[in-house]
């Protein structure tokens, strides 16, 4: 047995799952999760030291590689003077200074420790400042685990949603109402139905926890001409698409502005970081300054701003690092496609910048509906014959694949030839 399985059997028997998030545990694929010992560029190693090429690169933060020697420099040099202090310091004013600079429509950045807190806050911040209770999201967006976002889609979409997990009140998903992920009069329709009542529209640029699928032409600025019409805030939720897509994220990168932001995975380089962001006159309404309360013990905390100040630098100093992220994610994406059609596996794979999936579908792939017509037994074994190849995906179709940075052309080839032979015997 190896070391993977026999720390899973341990894990099991005093961890729910054996893990510390679901996904992690391979339940999608029926596997035994590796157990991983240490990373190293685009490397993983599980605790036998087998060595896969990654594309989960820790769910995003890693754009960089692992291990990437200038933040962990950041690091150790931080450590040295203390874990924590609970108290402002220089490094949480040179991040704020930083994000407002690289980011377009920003003046304001209040640091917290997840993706899913900064979006929580977010939300609490749009109700705040509006006055109004109702939130509009996107089926299929995920935008953390807190009570008002884990909802699944009523049976008529103007009644409200259902709590898609157990002890989550039907009370509190009461005001949050789901529309379809690239359909326009979606929202319009639930605008329309609460003309004064939406505090927000809440929407990840490009979709990338149903798979990856990128926003239609018109999209985006559509959900901001319908969100000025009836007076409701546009978030965009970039804990995957901040500092990824572009250095100013998807509101550079498409030309759209948003009200309030959030961030989350790249800008804590690999520690547990997020934030929120906007004008100052929105952002001036959380405390002290203002009534909307949020705080955090360890926020902003100098450990984590030293990796994320250090991933975000060097960013801006290597912004030449987009440009190849996407000629890599697009060959890869041709040669999966390539070899697809070659074998007759029906394969749709949706790349945008550096994040792509292949979708085991017959069609294209625009939308949440389609999304969930792939075949999840397929990506089972596609899943499985990768991972014997030596290449880590996510172990989950409605995940995305991440490219860093350390990935090189080697890789890609060796990545290439496995899903060539996976395919084969598909
Ligand atoms: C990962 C993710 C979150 C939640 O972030 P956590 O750090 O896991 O809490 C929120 N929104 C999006 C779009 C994400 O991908």
């Amino acid at each position: 047995m190896d070391q993977s399985q026999l720390l899973y059997d341990r894990a099991v028997k005093v961890m729910p799952g054996g893990v510390n998030s679901p996904v992690r545990a391979y339940r999608s694929v029926n596997m035994c999760p590796r157990f991983i010992a240490k990373a190293d560029g685009p490397f993983v190693y599980d605790e036998d030291g087998r060595r896969y090429i990654d594309y989960v690169c820790s769910w995003g933060p890693m754009i960089l590689g692992h291990n990437h020697p200038v933040i962990r420099e950041a690091v150790e040099k931080a450590v040295k003077d203390g874990l924590s202090f609970g108290a402002p310091t220089r490094r949480e004013v040179e991040m704020a200074e930083l994000m407002v600079e690289l980011v377009p429509n920003i003046e304001m950045v209040r640091m917290v420790n997840s993706g899913t807190e900064a979006v929580m806050s977010a939300i609490r911040l749009a109700r705040g400042a509006t006055g109004r209770d109702k939130i509009i999201k996107f089926e299929g967006c995920y935008h953390g685990h807190s009570d008002c976002l884990l909802v699944n889609a009523g049976s008529s979409a103007l009644a409200g949603g259902h709590p898609s997990s157990a002890g989550v009140p039907e009370d509190i998903v009461r005001h949050t109402l789901t529309a379809q992920f690239n359909d326009l009069p979606s929202v319009e329709a639930l605008l329309s139905a609460y003309p004064q009542e939406v505090a927000c529209v809440i929407v990840e640029p490009v979709a990338a926890n149903m798979g990856v699928v990128g926003p239609a032409p018109g999209f985006l600025a559509g959900l901001r001409k319908l969100c000025d019409q009836y007076g409701a805030l546009l978030i965009f939720d970039e804990v995957i698409t901040g500092f990824r897509l572009a250095l100013g994220g998807a509101q550079a990168y498409y030309g759209v502005k948003a009200d309030l932001v959030t961030f989350g995975k790249i800008i804590g380089g690999g520690m547990p970081v997020g934030a929120y962001c906007g004008s100052r006159a929105l952002m001036e309404q959380v405390a002290p300054c203002g009534p909307v309360y949020q705080a955090g013990t360890l926020s902003g905390n100098p450990v984590a701003m030293a990796a994320g100040l250090a991933q975000l630098r060097y960013l801006k100093d290597h912004q030449e690092i987009y440009a190849k992220l996407n000629q890599k994610a697009a060959w890869l994406a041709g040669e999966m496609d390539r070899s697809a059609k070659k074998h007759g596996v029906a394969l749709a794979v949706n790349q945008v910048e550096s994040v792509l999936s292949p979708f085991f579908v017959p069609t294209e792939v625009t939308r949440f509906t389609d999304a969930k017509g792939s075949d999840l037994q397929r990506y089972a074994r596609y899943f499985a014959g990768m991972l014997h190849h030596g290449v880590a995906l996510a172990p989950a179709q409605f995940e995305a694949m991440f490219l860093s940075a350390a990935h090189t052309k080697a890789e890609l080839e060796e990545t290439a030839q496995a899903a060539e032979e996976t395919f084969a015997g598909l």
